[in-house]
């Protein structure tokens, strides 16, 4: 097999993530270094408030609740220093966390749970109905709910579902619970994160803390420059994907980076934000990027202290690049990464200037090969081929779902990301085109089965694919459908108006970014293979007929 990697470096196999919330990667870091602040409530937290808050709900969790080791608690709030908070006090009490999107439907959240299994819930006390919902649909069984404090000092417990325990509000700790130690962290759970993989609906992909602080140790190596106690950054993306779990909730304190927690993006919170933090540095997808290139909102708001920005989710070209960096002195950082290896694989140096399409180089200890598309055999040298990694941040495979395990991993060890690749002399990589189903939508991953199962239960449909169509006006992709309707809809007309009810039935099911944005198309027949798999490259090109557009 060839492989390609960069360098290696130390990563101990015995420090979890608790204990690096202690020791920092900086250990010049005062307590009194802020790394977290809300923008919507301005409530702050420094280094040394947080590891104290942090011991104290965990041995409040830990008296009440009584856990079992490696517990797995839903967290589904929006993005906040409660956030930071609860997410570390599960780690603590040695817990897995499993974060959801808050803003997910009943039945999206009911789907999380289910491929999750939790004991516990944790959620934002607006989005409790919703929960509730969705508790009911996935029929889990729960040892207790929780709601989120809004207030610092209270946390209450629901006791209106049966069976379940009241956790009094001033259930505080005056001490902190002892920090655990394990020799080996790589069995050690830490969190399940949701992600449709290759194929399929959302699945639950299992991190341990040896994975998230390799990730870490493997960033800080990359590029001290960018982690450090001197970054402000506003994070606006949901805190439940990867990229941001990674960052403001590890990242962040173990480094001294300030996080300014965003609940919701809008651009001109962000701009605001942006200028009244001082902010040197945010992280976001092509098309925030192509806002900030395309409207006065640059000039508008002070964005001088900004020097770099990161962009991954999606390839970033070099016009869109070449646009904002007229605007401003900042540099634009490209990085590529995924659910499966804890955040991050490839990320561009500071100091690094890249040709068109190329990422960078990836981080240590990580090894890569690529393989002609659907076989283990080696690409073609300096051609494309699907990208499969090895390293010390990789996930070990899918909660309760070994199948998948199976097929993510057709060769022990090594991960196949379903993304075409090419990976030039300098180890540098480019993606180049996915083989796997996976939509992404600014950054959101859309599964293509999860929207294919509303569509085929639509009593107009006969059968409907999903796929995805680019949108070059705003550098995304688009969740598109097509379908085969019932007979008797004959007339042009009529077939406009079962696809609109198509549309609507489907977008009012689903979460804002998995909206059918790329409308509703009509076809005689799904193009299939000959045992019946539904060929997405064929299928993406079927847009001559009838179509509902937004
Ligand atoms: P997620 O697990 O939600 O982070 O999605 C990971 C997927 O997003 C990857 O497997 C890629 O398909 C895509 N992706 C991430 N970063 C990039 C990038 N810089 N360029 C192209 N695709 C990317």
């Amino acid at each position: 097999m060839r492989t390609y990697r960069s360098e290696t470096i130390p990563i101990p196999r015995n420090q979890n993530l608790t204990e690096l919330l202690h020791a920092s990667i900086d250990p010049s870091l005062p307590d009194s270094h802020l790394v977290a602040k809300d923008s919507l409530t301005n409530r702050s937290v420094t280094i040394g408030e947080l590891r104290t808050r942090v011991g104290r709900i965990a041995k409040g969790l830990e008296s009440c609740l009584n856990p079992p080791d490696q517990a797995r608690w839903a967290l589904i709030l929006p993005n906040s220093v409660e956030y930071l908070e609860i997410f570390h006090s599960i780690l603590w009490t040695g817990g897995v966390v499993c974060p959801i999107n808050h803003a997910l439907k009943s039945s999206e959240i009911g789907h999380g749970l289910a491929v999750s299994r939790p004991l516990y819930v944790i959620a934002y006390g607006k989005a409790i109905t919703i929960v509730k919902q969705a508790i009911s649909l996935a029929q889990v069984e729960l040892k207790g709910i929780g709601v989120s404090w809004a207030n610092p000092t209270v946390f209450s417990m629901i006791s209106s579902v049966p069976g379940l325990k009241h956790i009094p509000t001033d259930f505080w700790a005056e001490s902190s619970l002892s920090i655990p130690h394990w020799e080996d962290t790589s069995t050690r759970l830490a969190s399940i994160h949701l992600s449709s993989g290759t194929t399929g609906k959302p699945k639950g992909v299992e991190l341990t803390h040896y994975n998230f602080v390799s990730n870490c140790y493997q960033l800080i190596h990359h590029g001290r420059d960018q982690f450090n106690a001197k970054s402000t950054t506003v994070a606006f993306t949901p805190w439940a994907h990867i990229a941001m779990t990674t960052m403001p909730l590890f990242l962040g304190p173990f480094t001294g980076m300030l996080h300014h927690a965003m609940p919701s993006y809008s651009t001109e919170d962000f701009a605001r934000l942006v200028e009244s933090n001082r902010a040197t540095s945010f992280q976001g997808v092509p098309s925030v990027v192509l806002t900030l290139a395309n409207t006065d909102v640059t000039s508008r708001y002070d964005f001088s202290h900004a020097r770099m920005i990161n962009v991954g989710g999606a390839p970033l070209r070099k016009a869109l690049i070449e646009k904002l960096t007229k605007r401003a002195p900042w540099r634009l950082i490209q990085v590529y990464g995924m659910t499966e290896a804890s955040g991050y694989v490839a990320y561009q140096k500071f100091s690094e200037i890249l040709p068109d399409g190329v990422i960078g180089h990836l981080l240590p200890n990580i090894e890569a090969c690529l393989k002609k598309e659907g076989t283990s055999d080696d690409a073609e040298e300096g051609g494309p081929g699907e990208l499969w990694l090895r390293g010390p941040n990789i996930t070990r495979g899918y909660a309760f779902n070994s199948n998948a395990t199976e097929n993510a991993f057709p060769i022990e060890g090594w991960y196949n990301t379903g993304d075409v690749c090419i990976i030039d002399k300098e180890g540098r990589i480019s993606v180049v085109g996915r083989s796997k189903e996976l939509i992404k939508y600014q950054g959101f991953q859309v599964s293509p089965a999860e929207l294919e199962a509303f569509l085929n239960a639509h009593p107009n449909v006969v059968e409907g694919g999903v796929g995805a169509t680019w949108d070059e006006s705003r550098l995304t992709e688009l969740p598109t459908a097509w379908v085969v309707l019932k007979d008797k809809f004959k007339s042009d007309q009529e077939i406009l108006r079962a696809l609109k009810e198509v549309h609507v039935t489907i977008d009012g099911q689903v979460t804002g970014y998995k909206k059918l944005r790329g409308g509703v198309w009509h076809i005689p027949a799904l193009p299939k293979n000959p045992t019946g798999k539904i060929l997405r490259k064929q299928m993406v090109l079927m847009r001559g007929g009838l179509c509902s557009i937004k």
